[in-house]
């Protein structure tokens, strides 16, 4: 790590030098806003956002632009990037035990990952800021303490709570406060669990030898984690060598939410002057979700204006011509590592949908990261009327993803997955701890969508190594 020294103040309050060209942090209120909540007091909206503006930022622009350099190189085929988290982070997602283990087992992962693919795998996490939700529809029914009820749909976090009373699902513009502090209590945990050392690769490794050995294992993870341990032993006999374990110190840990209640993500987008830029400093990494990406929209209006890595969901109706307009817009300067398409198709269209996107983006010369969200185009409806996914289809997507851009000789560059480190049963399926349908109420805790547990999202990192090994 260089020594720095600060010759200002980086981390002062907001100044606001004009840029020219008509962006400002909050010029997106001249565009219609989807997805926005109806706010009952825009007074009290205003003194909040006015708070949150003199509060500090919670990532520097340094980090940001670390993260950027690093989605460049994996744009560019020499990386791959491992974005997972809660869809929602709610109460539980706080603690320091769900923190910890859901750090663990993406690092766990991106061993796995890092070892099929054999590139740098870049982590960052769905945390510390992950709290509004884009909803389908403004009403959802719920179950009332006396019987069914239509009430205003939970947004997260940041916005209403999820009890099913009206009192709850109204809009409360203190929780823009609430999100932030929660963040930053996140982000103290991971920062002191990436700086002091979380674990070494040996001691990861040996969690994933507990994984496999504790699973009805499949013999070609074994075979893989036997290889894993070639490969360190010969690492560590090099002479002066110490025992491989690039994770023991200052191991890189990203954070990235979906920037979509803009107040939020006004307040802290602060003038960055080393870098001459605004960064949004909400996170390392913002995207833009598939209900909120318009391009004339007040989302793409926000995220074209700062300086921070930018991630679009690309879901199946978009056209070749809006993408190719989206990312003139949001990367004009063709920039490698400013723009992630998070592509979400489902497993029975990513085939189709998929090649006429890449083939347009590859000819126009976006030098984008493409990476696979299996998640969110294969949402079911499980027998008791609860949200879920099948593993299968998840797998299947993914592998749709890397056979699509193998065909069109682009790099599939990472994957984007909702999941928690605790054993919970929300997707159905999985080999090694499978969960069946009238299992899914035994530990059904998101507050969203449903996540994959430990074991699930461990064993589709091994397929995704046997996948992208070639
Ligand atoms: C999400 O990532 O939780 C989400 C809502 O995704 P999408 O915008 O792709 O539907
Ligand atoms: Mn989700």
């Amino acid at each position: 790590m260089t020594a720095f020294t600060f010759v200002s103040n980086p981390f002062g309050t907001p100044s606001t030098p004009t840029t020219g060209a008509g962006w400002s942090p909050g010029s997106w209120q001249e565009h219609p806003a989807a997805q926005q909540p109806e706010w009952p007091d825009t007074a009290a909206l205003d003194s909040v956002v006015d708070q949150l503006a003199l509060l500090p930022p919670l990532v520097s622009a340094a980090e940001s632009a670390r993260l950027r350099a690093a989605l460049g190189a994996a744009a560019l085929g020499d990386g791959f990037l491992l974005q997972a988290g809660d869809c929602a982070e709610s109460t539980g997602s706080f603690h320091a035990d769900a923190v910890y283990n859901k750090v663990k087992v993406i690092l766990q992962m991106s061993t796995v990952l890092a070892f099929g693919s054999g590139l740098p795998v870049v982590k960052v996490g769905r945390i510390a800021g992950q709290m509004a939700k884009p909803r389908s529809n403004p009403f959802e029914p719920v179950d009332g303490p006396s019987g069914p009820l239509l009430l205003p749909s939970y947004r997260g976090e940041m916005v209403n709570g999820s009890a099913p009373t009206p009192e709850a699902r109204r809009p409360d513009p203190d929780r823009l406060l609430y999100a932030y502090y929660r963040s930053a209590s996140s982000l103290n945990l991971l920062r002191m669990f990436t700086a002091d050392g979380f674990a070494t690769l040996d001691e990861v490794h040996a969690w994933n030898r507990e994984h496999v050995g504790a699973a009805a294992a499949d013999p070609r993870h074994v075979a893989l984690l036997d290889d894993m341990d070639h490969v360190l032993r010969y690492l560590a006999s090099r002479p002066g060598n110490q025992p491989a374990a690039p994770e023991q110190h200052g191991f890189d840990f990203f954070t990235s939410h979906e920037a979509l209640i803009l107040p939020y993500e006004q307040a802290l987008t602060r003038w960055d002057h080393s870098g001459s830029a605004w960064h949004d400093a909400s996170a390392h990494m913002v995207w833009i979700g598939e209900r909120t990406r318009q391009l004339d929209g007040a989302h793409v209006e926000f995220a074209a204006g700062i300086d921070n890595p930018i991630g679009v969901k690309v879901g199946p109706t978009m056209e070749p011509d809006d993408l190719l307009a989206l990312c003139h817009r949001l990367d004009p300067t063709r920039d490698p590592g400013r723009l992630t398409l998070i592509t979400r198709m489902g497993a029975g269209r990513i085939r189709e949908a998929l090649p006429p996107l890449v083939r347009a983006v590859r000819d126009a010369g976006y030098p984008v990261l493409w990476i696979c969200d299996p998640m969110h185009g294969n949402t079911i409806t499980g027998s008791r009327g609860v949200k879920t996914r099948r593993f299968d289809d998840i797998v299947d997507e993914l592998r749709g993803f890397i056979e699509v851009h193998r065909a069109a000789g682009t790099h599939p560059g990472g994957v984007h997955l909702e999941l928690t480190g605790e054993d919970v049963t929300e997707c159905l399926g999985g080999t090694t701890s499978e969960v069946l349908d009238g299992n899914l109420s035994d530990r059904y805790e998101t507050a969203c969508d449903p996540r994959l547990n430990r074991s699930q999202a461990l064993e589709l990192s091994f397929i995704a190594a046997e996948l992208l090994r070639r």
